[in-house]
Formats: structure tokens, sequence, C-alpha cells
């Protein structure tokens, strides 16, 4: 074949993918999951326009060394880099790290709402890559969801923390866990609970199932939203008893402390 059919052969496929592209763009338009404009074809993968895109909020000030938690000054981490929060002193979590990158407001909280109440799954992918950048430098050896009881899976039809933490095990190129850790009951919405409550709410419903697979692991342990932390300290706690070497917990957004 020479070069130049090649070539040829070569711009066909990308003249047949532009098309395919612009069709599928007319067939289903896609737009802002905030302010339902257009977004454009320029950036494929966007679930926001590009001014929506800018009311994200990247915690990236002084956070509290275990838990992430966002400091009001930068006193507390300018003398010492590891300062843990109240909470985390009072009460320390089993896991290691809690990486909750963005603040759960704005258009962020009704992409996470509309993946997790309207049954978008599409939105897995895009909500995971936006949290890739802050996983990237940790060390882990399997990455694992917060189980939801199989009474709320018929109700939602899928546990969104598991298909999060599929696509952060793509992104990251790194295996993911499933039913390795199951809830062994339901337990009442944690929401317009106290803190203590929620811990109370919480305690003793996960079990895993087969201790020999996170025996010794690092799991990186996935939930869409960190309020209090009660789940995912229970989930990590649970993890640990059952003989994991280290668990690191992920989610994508935190809930401002004022609002629980
Ligand atoms: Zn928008
Ligand atoms: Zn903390």
């Amino acid at each position: 074949m020479t070069t130049r059919f090649k070539q040829r052969i070569k711009g066909q496929v990308y003249k047949a993918f532009y098309f395919i592209n612009k069709l599928s763009n007319l067939l289903y338009p896609r737009t802002c999951v905030e302010c339902e404009q257009d977004i454009g074809s320029e950036e494929r993968d966007a679930i926001f326009c590009a001014s929506c895109a800018t009311q994200l909020v990247h915690l990236s000030g002084p956070v509290c060394f275990v838990c992430s938690a966002p400091f009001v000054s930068e006193a507390a981490t300018s003398h010492s880099p590891s300062h843990r929060c109240g909470e985390c002193r009072e009460n320390p979590p089993l896991f290691l790290k809690a990486i909750t990158p963005f603040l759960y407001e704005g258009p962020l909280s009704t992409a996470i709402c509309q993946f997790k109440y309207k049954k978008k799954p599409h939105l897995a992918a895009p909500l995971a890559r936006l949290i890739a950048n802050d996983l990237s430098n940790i060390s882990t050896d399997y990455v694992m969801a917060i189980p939801l009881h199989s009474f709320r899976l018929r109700g939602r039809e899928f546990n969104q923390s598991l298909l999060l933490a599929r696509q952060i095990g793509i992104t990251l190129s790194l295996p993911y866990f499933v039913d390795v850790m199951i809830r062994t009951r339901e337990t009442p919405p944690q929401v317009g609970l106290s803190r203590k409550e929620r811990d109370e709410n919480i305690k003793g419903a996960f079990k895993v199932t087969q201790p020999n697979a996170i025996q010794d692991r690092r799991i990186l342990l996935i939930d869409d939203v960190y309020t209090t932390g009660a789940t995912l300290k229970e989930g990590a706690r649970t993890l640990m008893r059952a003989g994991a070497k280290e668990v690191i917990v992920a989610t994508i957004a935190r809930m401002p402390a004022a609002t629980f």
C-alpha cells in the first residue's frame, strides 16, 4: 500500500469520525448540567459550560492533614503542616487520609444530584475524571466503593459509588473490587442527623465477605460526597479490622460544614 493511499484512507476515516461526532451532537446535544446551555462540540468530555466550570470550588487552602476539612485561617497549618482538626483529634478515623477536593455546592452539587437521583450514570466518567488529578499521587492496590444495601439498590437501580470507583479504577489503571464488602443492614438516611447520630446510625452496617482479598492490601475507598465522614469512617474501620493494610478514602466533593 502506498503512503499516499494510506493517507487518503486516514483522511476518509477522520472525515467519517468528524461527521459521526457532528451527527451525535445533533441527535444528542450536549448541554451544561447546571444551566442547560449548549456546551459545543469542542469540549468532548465536559459536563459544564465554561461559565459554570469556573464556579467549581477546589479546596486548595489549608486543610486537616487527615480528613481534609478546610481550616478558616492559615495559622492552623503554618507551624505544623500535619495539623489535625478537632474531630480527627477527638475521634481519630481508621483511614490514613480523606481526599475530598471540591466543595459540594453550585454546579457540582447539581451534577452529583443528577448522577445519583435522576439516574444519569453516564456522569460517572466525567465526575471521576474531575478528581483523578487529586488521586494521581496516592499509592494503593485496589479501588472499592461504599456498598449500598440491596433494598436501596432496587430503588435507585445502580450504586453511584460503585460506578465512580470503576471509573476511577479505569482512569488510574487500578483494579477494583466488587462485593468484597457488603452492607448487612439498611440504615435510615443520614440527612438531618447530628454527627453523633450519624456515627451511631451507620455502626456495624458493613461486613467484609472475602477477607483474603483485602489482607495486607492498601485500599482506596470511594463514596460520592463527604459530609461528616461517618459512612467512610465505618467503611475504613470494617476494612482495617478485617485485615487491610491501609485505607485511603476519596469523594468528589465535601459538604460545607455549616450545612450539617
Ligand atoms: Zn452552564
Ligand atoms: Zn480532620
